[in-house]
């Protein structure tokens, strides 16, 4: 029996490379679901070359023009949030990929954990957003999550069959992004355009401000401290400019194992929807002649306060996290936009960690509210 996969957000960095990956490997995987939030054109092209069953286009101002692209392809094309979180919770796929972007992407793995789904997850504010939530419904649903982030599949991978044995620590590696080793009087000036050239990764533009920001690594420990039940002290994290190691675990015999590869999501996304399988493919291999030294260098929290201030959320828990990705998402679209500055996207999300109410113990309706909260408030301090 083929593996029945549903990718949501298939028109995006992380969902074309899986299509990709899927298509290569035809004879483990079939296409059932693709979604897309605007990219019509590109949902379209997808839909005729691969012949998934379903394809979901979020912007319901879209649908005629993807409906009527497919109206002889025997595909059936539905529109809208609601489609996303319907079809999660349907029998059309075994395997869903969340790969959208965002909080927008919680509903429909919600609905899929629901479900007993198993989940290869990229969509890492989910678990920011709503971690304790999502983790307690997969584990009374026997849900699987498999991350696809790559410091967090190579925790998994360093995992496999230790059997429970207790972690000391995880250390997540961090690129240190584009702009690594530079001081707040050089990041005044920075623009979207720089920002978005990460040094090693090709990715979403939102991801790639996270990770000049080192916001993706504030978010990533959250995300590691759900997925694999840890304490907030044994998150560590460590740069690594090249990229290779992609995290660590150290267990309580002292013993570290590390999972090492060339920079390529194409890796981490293979191994999620073929879990537990090693699938052979012809990627790109690493070579350490081509790597003469590994380096290491602590991460400057004092220049790029979004680590610290993800910390911080961490550690004052509830509804923090949540909070801090909901400003997060705001303040990036606006640093994009070109409305804020660089640096003036630390001193909002500090502003909304110090102005919303704090929740201790959230029900998933506090987050919602939270969320929507956060962003009015953030949106409300950008002129
Ligand atoms: P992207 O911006 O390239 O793609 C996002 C996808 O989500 C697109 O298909 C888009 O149509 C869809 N989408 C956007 N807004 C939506 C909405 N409101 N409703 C429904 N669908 C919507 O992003 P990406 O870089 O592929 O990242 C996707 C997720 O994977 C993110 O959570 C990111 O943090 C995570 N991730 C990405 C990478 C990477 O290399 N790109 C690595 C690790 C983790
Ligand atoms: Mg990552």
């Amino acid at each position: 029996m083929k593996r029945r996969i549903a990718i949501f957000g298939s028109t995006g960095s992380i969902g074309t490379q899986a299509v990709d990956v899927i298509a290569n490997n035809s004879d483990i995987f079939s296409l059932e679901v693709l979604s897309a939030h605007s990219n019509a054109d590109l949902l379209i092209a997808q839909a005729k070359q691969y012949h998934p069953n379903i394809v979901i286009i979020t912007d319901e101002s879209k649908y005629e023009k993807v409906n009527s692209a497919l109206e002889n392809d025997n595909i059936k094309v539905y529109a809208g949030e609601k489609a996303l979180v319907d079809i999660a919770g349907s029998d059309t796929y075994d395997v869903l990929l969340a790969a959208i972007v965002g909080y927008a992407g919680l509903a429909s793995t919600l609905a899929a954990i629901e479900q007993g789904k198993t989940i290869a997850l990229a969509n890492k504010e989910t678990l920011v957003v709503a971690g304790d939530i999502v983790t307690a419904m997969a584990k009374e649903k026997n849900a699987l999550i498999l991350p696809v982030d790559s410091e967090h599949s190579a925790i998994f991978q360093c995992l496999v069959g230790e059997n429970n044995n207790p972690i000391e620590k995880i250390i997540l590696t961090a690129s240190g992004g584009p702009f690594l080793g530079k001081k707040p009087n050089y990041l005044i000036n920075v623009k979207k355009d720089h920002a978005l050239q990460h040094p090693n990764w090709t990715m979403g533009a939102k991801i790639s401000i996270d990770s000049a920001s080192l916001m993706n690594k504030g978010l990533e420990m959250i995300e590691a401290k759900w997925l694999f039940g840890l304490q907030n002290e044994q998150i560590e994290i460590i740069v690594h400019p090249q990229s290779v190691i992609h995290s660590m675990v150290q267990f309580e015999d002292g013993s570290m194992k590390a999972q090492m590869g060339l920079p390529d999501m194409k890796l981490p996304i293979q191994y999620a929807l073929a879990y537990p399988q090693r699938v052979k493919n012809d990627f790109k291999r690493l070579q350490f002649k081509n790597y003469p030294s590994l380096t290491f260098e602590p991460a400057d929290i004092k220049t790029f306060r979004n680590l610290a201030l993800a910390k911080d959320a961490m550690f004052k828990g509830g509804n923090s996290p949540c909070i801090l990705n909901a400003a997060n998402e705001i303040v990036v679209e606006a640093f994009i936009k070109n409305k804020i500055s660089f640096l003036e996207m630390s001193d909002i999300i500090e502003t909304c960690l110090e102005k919303l109410t704090f929740i201790e113990k959230p029900s998933l309706n506090d987050y919602i509210q939270s969320n929507r909260e956060t962003r009015d408030f953030a949106s409300s301090l950008i002129k």
